[in-house]
């Protein structure tokens, strides 16, 4: 894949930093708090722990890190959702 994919100043070996980053928070005691609550953070609903999954607000691809204040627990409707719509189409959605 070549890094001209994504935007201005984030490249493959950032990204690859930031998921190695998100997967150590998905084992972390907040993260498993954070699927406890059982709400996705988009839509509101209630959701299993074992459905929700974990987002990035910002992409990665788009600059996002993988801090706390960057992940949400989204459920997989949303998830879905998210990855196939363009970040203004996104906006747009969660706006409704
Ligand atoms: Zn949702």
């Amino acid at each position: 894949m070549s890094a001209d994919l994504y935007g201005e100043g984030v490249d493959e070996e950032d990204i690859r930093r930031e998921r190695a980053k998100a997967r150590e928070i998905r084992k972390s005691r907040w993260w498993q708090t954070k699927l406890s609550l059982g709400i996705c953070y988009y839509c509101g609903k209630k959701t299993p722990a074992k459905e929700l999954t974990m987002d990035h607000i910002v992409p990665l691809a788009r600059g996002g890190t993988s801090s706390k204040g960057n992940l949400a627990a989204c459920c997989k409707e949303c998830n879905n959702l998210k990855k196939t719509m363009l970040p203004m189409e996104w906006d747009e959605y969660m706006k409704r």
